[in-house]
């Protein structure tokens, strides 16, 4: 089978592999859709730094249909459609029973944090992983439920956090950052809250993007601070989401803080923000750095995909495509998501 493989750091290509076979407790998909995420770019870069064992096939957004079961896994049988929550962990401890493996101490024996992620993902005609990490999606366009996987999941878990902050009438979010995962936070926002939502982005089509989600206001970066003042009388956002994260960002999110107010960074642009008191963030902030969600959380994000609560963009192209479809999202070229779709 075709698999989309990081064999060394900056070298990815697509090469033929053997089929895996699924062994106790787990199942093998053929993959129906498999999310592109910045983060791929970020280990293809970095995976020195990450330590994950070489080589290993990208995908960790992955919405399959159930090809082959292990011994033991009643509760799946071929053509069920299902989407995959990737993070791992360690396998034994409190939270990885809980199906927080996002949060395990320990991590995975490997070094890996997730399928996709040191783990064989899902940027392949097919990929094995244990049942017990599979959200059913039947119902699902295969290329919207990939997207929850991590899109939506790591934007939910970080709305979910912030939602005290955004019980308010006059409650106001900021997303910063409407790529892949803002512009699913966007709909999540809209749907969770009754919160005025403002989008930042520096490129056009993101913020026309965003209001046709429902963003009630959108700015670019150079214009943030001064829309964000508009919108809530000069006094600044209860939570501000930094989906980038870069310098320029981490810079300008502290500024639309309100005091009490939450600065959650998601993006992992590697920009700093400066947590001195006093500095640059207001009395009562808190700094939330939300990474991924557990798998009762993507059971949630599914239930509300059917409700038909989160309409997510998404560009699909054949699992050849891959190469460029990396150097596309590296350009900034895509809008919303690109999701590669192997078998179709
Ligand atoms: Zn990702
Ligand atoms: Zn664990």
């Amino acid at each position: 089978m075709r698999a989309f493989r990081l064999t060394g750091p900056g070298t990815a290509r697509l090469d033929e592999v053997a089929t895996p076979v699924p062994g106790p407790g787990q199942v093998r998909l053929d993959v129906l859709a498999a999310g592109v995420c910045r983060s791929d770019l970020a280990v293809l870069e970095r995976v020195e730094a990450l330590g994950y064992p070489l080589p290993f096939t990208f995908g960790h957004e992955i919405c399959g249909r159930v090809a082959a079961v292990g011994p033991g896994v009643p509760e799946f049988a071929p053509g069920d459609e299902v989407v995959v929550h990737a993070p791992v962990g360690c396998g034994r401890c409190d939270r990885c029973a809980r199906g927080e493996t996002n949060y395990c101490d320990d991590g995975h024996e490997s070094g890996a944090t997730g399928f996709g992620l040191g783990l064989d993902g899902g940027m392949a005609d097919a990929v094995v992983v244990d049942a017990a990490r599979l959200v059913p999606s039947a119902g699902l366009e295969p290329a919207h439920a990939a997207v929850l996987a991590d899109a939506g999941l790591t934007s939910y878990h970080a709305v979910a956090g912030s939602l005290s902050r955004l019980a308010g009438e006059d409650a106001v979010a900021v997303v910063i950052g409407v790529g892949g995962l803002g512009h699913v936070a966007v709909s999540i926002l809209r749907a969770r809250t009754r919160a005025t939502v403002v989008a930042v982005d520096i490129r056009e089509p993101a913020l026309e993007l965003a209001r046709t989600l429902g963003a009630d206001r959108t700015a670019t970066l150079g214009s943030g601070a001064g829309e964000v003042r508009a919108a809530t009388g000069g006094r600044g956002a209860d939570v501000v989401f930094d989906f980038a994260a870069a310098q320029s960002t981490a810079d300008l999110a502290p500024s639309l803080l309100r005091k009490g107010g939450d600065l959650v960074i998601v993006g992992s642009g590697g920009g700093v923000v400066p947590v001195t008191k006093p500095g640059s963030l207001p009395a009562g902030s808190r700094v939330r750095l939300p990474f991924w969600g557990s798998r009762d959380e993507l059971a949630e994000v599914v239930a509300l995909a059917r409700e038909g609560l989160l309409p997510v963009r998404t560009e699909e192209f054949g699992l050849a495509a891959a190469p460029e479809v990396f150097d596309r999202l590296r350009a900034g070229e895509i809008v919303g998501r690109a999701v590669l779709t192997p078998v179709r």
